[in-house]
């Protein structure tokens, strides 16, 4: 299990309105963003969170940083890049945006596991292939 805010990074106090947080041996650096158009979202190194009290919502901080890794290990750029082209492609084959974003092989997979909050121990590499 996480330890959800164990403790607080100095550097938030001088951004301000934003929000630290520290997972138990992995540090996670939310940023909170009231104007963002959805819950979260995972932008490597950091998450943006709608929200403050989604700090302490581990379901979702768990979904974000599973996107993190997919980042980290398809080189960040190309999971952008990826992410949009399988998005893009759902649509042509004439999914609306709601169920084009859900089968995202990315978000099938942080769906699929964000509520196992050890996922991130175990996961094999390049795990999201499975969801494609
Ligand atoms: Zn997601």
């Amino acid at each position: 299990m996480y330890n959800l805010l164990v403790g607080w990074l100095d550097f938030c106090d001088i951004l301000g309105d934003n929000i630290c947080s520290i997972l138990s041996g992995k540090p996670l650096i939310l940023i909170h963003v009231p104007f963002l158009w959805v819950h979260g979202m995972a932008l490597f190194p950091f998450v943006l969170i709608k929200y403050k009290h989604y700090a302490s919502n581990e379901r979702l901080l768990n979904h974000e940083q599973i996107h993190l890794r997919q980042q980290l290990e398809l080189g960040i750029i190309p999971f952008y890049i990826w992410y949009l082209l399988e998005y893009a492609w759902l649509r042509v084959k004439g999914m609306k945006h709601k169920e084009a974003y859900y089968n995202i092989s990315f978000e099938k997979e942080a769906y699929d596991r964000q509520y196992d909050l050890d996922y991130l121990l175990y996961r094999p590499l390049w795990n999201f292939r499975k969801y494609l």
